[in-house]
């Protein structure tokens, strides 16, 4: 049915019934799910595949479809619609066993009443408007984490909201089988960036280890010339190469070096199967460069990445990377810099010594070298642009003791007012919502993090139904927010979060 086969993922398709109808009655109630699911399958905005199920009709067959979603990988979440009438209690055992997210589709096969024709066998096979109150009853009374999209397929409201679920999905099963590699440990006496590692791997479903920066210096040495010629000419390809770092510039070594720390840090990632990383710059053993270039590359090619050891945002930023894929915008690690106050619309510069990713853009970047300095090593390698204009969103994460909270801002990322001439790295400009003073007070109340990930590929939605479906605090800053409510919607989430986690 999927009309891309790029899609690499897959949502089912599960419709609700009974047996109390008799077999012409399922097999009309089959053929209208099946082409329902079909309609939302050959949506272009749809980045996973769906997969039509079998009418459920008894606890057995619903309980073995949820332990068979759970156990496939290539599924990342359920549709449930009750096309007729499924008493609930026969989906009790499914969905206390279900663990993979859930959405309920409250729709139904026609859009419009026939009204001059409808008789009661018309009323008795469409009547998903009593059928999904009840199975909203035992979601609700059963505490089941799930998004409820109402509307008619038809309507592109309704399919792009199971779009944006799909997303959420398809990030949170890439995060609950993501393998993260730290070389070195956090930056010394920093206090946001650490964390629990051990709650990280209950919550998140996300392994977090520590390399020894010299395992990474070993592969890297050891990495083949060709495979540096090989790089170096991509990048000649790729970027508008600054004149020393040409081929026959007097500093193209430094920029080979910059490539055999990429080669061999690929290999690492890639041999360990790990989807994410950090570095520290206190702690690069027999690296010659801070990893810049390097980390950018990586980045653009979806792995995770925090700077000083950050574990907790690069897991945010590979998760918000796999929902995104395939969607137009890009996502980067992120640090909120500096300000400016006026004249004109009060701004956020963001940037990183140089980790920024290049999918933020849409200029082609400079690959430039600059002295740097913190780290004590030879001058990096980096790739030098402004973020592309548009609606973003940035999301940080602390862990507040217990429990992680996520702090979110709707931002709106805009040209620098001049050219940045004089500043060396890559760089974003934006305009929180609701003003710079409410964000920043609210973003300071909520403690939240100097580093974050910003996003143009993701809606607020997808973003929100992350945090649902992993059942972590968001607290969102948007265009309605205020300080004083924000302060107090803190408090009630805290005894929520608290309440929730049992006593
Ligand atoms: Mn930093």
């Amino acid at each position: 049915m999927s009309t891309t086969n790029t899609r690499k993922h897959e949502v089912w398709f599960l419709t609700g019934s009974q047996g109390l109808y008799g077999q012409d009655t399922l097999d009309q109630v089959a053929d209208q799910s099946r082409e329902l699911a079909g309609v939302i399958d050959d949506d272009p905005g749809m980045p996973v595949g769906v997969v039509w199920k079998p009418v459920l009709t008894d606890s057995t067959g619903i309980r073995a479809v949820m332990m068979a979603a759970n156990a496939d990988p290539a599924c990342v979440g359920v549709i449930a619609w009750m096309h007729t009438f499924s008493p609930a209690k026969m989906w009790i055992g499914g969905l206390d066993a279900l663990r993979k997210p859930l959405l309920h589709l409250h729709t139904q096969s026609h859009r419009s009443i026939p009204w001059a024709t409808i008789d009661m066998n018309f009323m008795n096979l469409n009547q998903a408007a009593h059928g999904d109150r009840e199975f909203g009853y035992v979601q609700t009374r059963l505490g089941v984490a799930r998004t409820t999209v109402a509307g008619h397929v038809s309507e592109p409201r309704t399919v792009e909201r199971v779009a944006e679920w799909a997303r959420a999905a398809q990030g949170v099963a890439a995060m609950r089988s993501l393998r993260l590699a730290r070389f070195g440990d956090n930056m010394r006496d920093v206090a946001v960036t650490e964390g629990d590692k051990v709650e990280a791997e209950l919550h998140f479903g996300v392994s977090v280890n520590t390399y020894a920066v010299n395992d990474l210096v070993a592969v890297v040495d050891a990495v083949d010339e060709t495979q540096v010629d090989a790089l170096v000419a991509e990048y000649d390809d790729t970027f508008d190469v600054a004149p020393e770092l040409r081929p026959d510039g007097p500093r193209r070594e430094s920029l080979r070096d910059g490539a055999r720390i990429e080669a061999g840090l690929r290999m690492f990632l890639v041999d360990g199967g790990f989807g994410a990383f950090t570095t520290n710059f206190e702690d690069l053993g027999g690296l010659r460069q801070l990893p810049g270039l390097a980390v950018q590359r990586l980045m653009a090619d979806g792995y995770g990445f925090g700077g000083e050891g950050d574990w907790k945002t690069s897991i945010l930023v590979h998760t918000f990377k796999a929902a995104a894929v395939g969607s137009p915008g890009g996502t980067s690690f992120m640090e909120d810099y500096t300000y400016h106050f006026g004249p004109g619309p009060q701004r956020i510069l963001g940037s990183h010594m140089l980790e920024v990713c290049p999918t933020i853009t849409e200029s082609t970047p400079t690959l430039e070298i600059h002295p740097l300095g913190i780290g004590g090593r030879e001058d990096p390698v980096r790739l030098k642009f402004s973020a592309a204009s548009g609606p973003g969103v940035v999301v940080g994460i602390c862990d507040l003791g217990d429990r992680f909270r996520l702090v979110g801002n709707e931002i709106k990322v805009v040209p620098p007012d001049e050219a940045l001439t004089a500043l060396p790295v890559a760089s974003a400009v934006w305009e929180p919502a609701p003003d710079l003073a409410t964000s920043a007070e609210c973003w300071l109340t909520a403690g939240g993090p100097h580093h974050t990930v910003l996003t143009t590929a993701l809606s607020v939605s997808v973003v929100e139904q992350m945090a649902d479906m992993t059942r972590t605090e968001l607290a969102l800053i948007g265009p309605a927010t205020s300080t004083r409510a924000f302060q107090q919607e803190l408090r009630w989430n805290s005894a929520y979060h608290r309440l929730a986690a049992g006593l």
